[in-house]
């Protein structure tokens, strides 16, 4: 079979390992295996690796180490976040704020607690995706004790206005978490300055490993643990430290702080010239999400009369790694929970395509991508009905 070229641009679903991360981790698989909860002094080496990772964790969003827990990603930290705060406060109020276009590791954690008794609003958001801070007022009741936002839409790359809701969370007397998972390594992020009692963070979102995340809790929250056993992450989440992820999580936190200015320039340059040519050379099709105020490598868009699903196997069959969404919906028919919130009609919300470049994606390839959605787009559109009753409609105009 011929090599063929592949243009990676799913950076939302996964990112490739920086080099760098990748030599950091690889002594704590071998040389230095001991368990950093031992006594020896074989251990120290891992026991200190682990405290440089919180430091630079902790570093990247102005928190101190100590209000850095370790978890297993992403999914982990909102799970245990919005748990742990329903049970500690369960005797102050039982009502939840959160939005609907959360991550499904918010989602159904909020759907879980209303299970168990608990009363959750789901914020509206506007045609960009963006909570609006007067119905966040509004929804506000005496007896709620949390209110969950995401820093940046996963999907649409959207970014929240944190600071404000932090600021009116913390008037109120309420506690707020924000799923960070998009925006951590990739905007600047600062506990103090945006309110923030509680923040989710993955290693695989910002190119370190999979299967290791962060969950900053400040310092005066109690915070329940989810995971019950050994006394590890100060009693709060058991089980044996994953040292090589964890070592790797704050390499790639350090990195992606130092980069971060110039490799999001750099995106957002790029991601511009793809969102213009596709937008001008390619007809009935929109973007999806913030013009300016969203990810530097995210771009969304809807393309009229056809389904997302054929667009990116005809992709693929180009070589270029796309997705219609969320990972975790791929496959599932059911059109994205966050493109009907920004109010899209189903018809339009099926002919999605999510492109997310990273700091390897160049404009050569990204003339290609346009090149070849140009061919993809017209072939499936000459192939549809729908389109067909369109043209003629618009001839007899
Ligand atoms: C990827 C993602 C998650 C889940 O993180 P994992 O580390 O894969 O569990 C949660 N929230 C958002 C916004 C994400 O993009």
């Amino acid at each position: 079979m011929e090599n063929k070229r592949r243009i990676y641009l799913d950076n939302a679903a996964t990112t490739r390992v920086d080099e760098e991360v990748l030599q950091e981790m690889l002594p704590y698989f071998r040389d230095n295996y001991a368990n950093p909860s031992a006594i020896y002094s074989f251990a120290g080496e891992a026991k200190k690796a682990v405290g440089r990772a919180r430091e630079q964790a902790a570093a990247l969003i102005g928190a101190k180490p100590n209000e850095i827990y370790f978890t297993a990603g992403g999914s982990e930290s909102d799970n245990w976040a919005i748990r742990a705060v329903a049970e500690g406060l369960a005797n102050k109020g039982r009502h939840i704020i959160t939005t609907k276009i959360e991550h499904h590791a918010v989602l159904h954690t909020c759907e879980y607690l209303e299970k168990q008794g608990y009363e959750v609003t789901y914020l509206d958001v506007d045609s960009d995706g963006k909570v609006l801070p007067e119905a966040l007022q509004r929804a506000i009741r005496p007896d709620t004790i949390l209110i969950s936002v995401m820093a940046a839409n996963n999907e649409i790359g959207t970014l929240e206005p944190l600071a404000v809701i932090g600021k009116i969370a913390h008037e109120r007397g309420i506690l707020f978490h924000t799923d960070a998972v998009q925006a951590y390594g990739h905007i600047p992020l600062d506990v103090e300055a945006m309110h923030i009692d509680l923040l989710s963070a993955s290693g695989h979102k910002m190119n370190g490993p999979k299967g290791v995340g962060i969950l900053y809790c400040r310092e005066n929250v109690r915070l329940h643990p989810l995971i019950h056993g050994g006394a590890q992450e100060r009693g709060r989440r058991a089980g044996t430290l994953n040292v090589p992820g964890i070592v790797g999580f704050g390499k790639a936190a350090e990195l992606s702080g130092k980069t971060m200015q110039e490799r999001t320039a750099r995106e957002t340059a790029l991601r511009d010239y793809l969102i213009d040519r596709v937008l001008t050379e390619i007809p009935y099709t929109r973007l999806n999400g913030h013009r300016q105020d969203r990810l530097s490598n995210n771009a969304n868009f809807c393309f009229r009369f056809i389904e997302g699903e054929s667009l990116l196997i005809l992709l693929d069959q180009k070589g270029i790694c796309g997705s219609s969404g969320s990972a975790c919906t791929s496959g599932a028919l059911d059109p994205s929970h966050v493109l009907l919130a920004i109010g899209l009609p189903h018809e339009i919300a099926h002919g999605s395509l999510r492109l997310t470049l990273s700091e390897e994606t160049t404009e050569e390839e990204l003339s290609y991508v346009v090149e070849t959605l140009k061919e993809i787009v017209e072939r499936l559109r000459n192939m549809s009905p729908l389109y067909e009753d369109f043209v003629k409609q618009e001839k007899g105009k």
